[in-house]
């Protein structure tokens, strides 16, 4: 799922420090870099929203 970032996004994950990328997936496999169920995880791994203004939020991600 595509979401717009913009300031107030930035602004809420940082002060609540949200969670959202697959460092922090509970499917995460950090010895390989590499999603447990197959997905490709360029898109969702290693984000900074601080430069992004697009990023894509995978349905699969569970919280460690
Ligand atoms: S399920 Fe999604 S968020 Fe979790 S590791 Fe795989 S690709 Fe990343």
């Amino acid at each position: 799922m595509k979401t717009q970032v913009n300031a107030v996004l930035r602004d809420e994950a940082a002060r609540y420090r949200l969670r959202f990328t697959c460092e922090h997936c509970a499917h995460f496999v950090p010895e390989r870099a590499a999603c447990a169920h197959g997905y490709p995880v360029a898109a969702h791994h290693a984000l900074d929203l601080a430069v992004l203004e697009v990023f894509e939020f995978c349905k699969e991600f569970e919280l460690v």
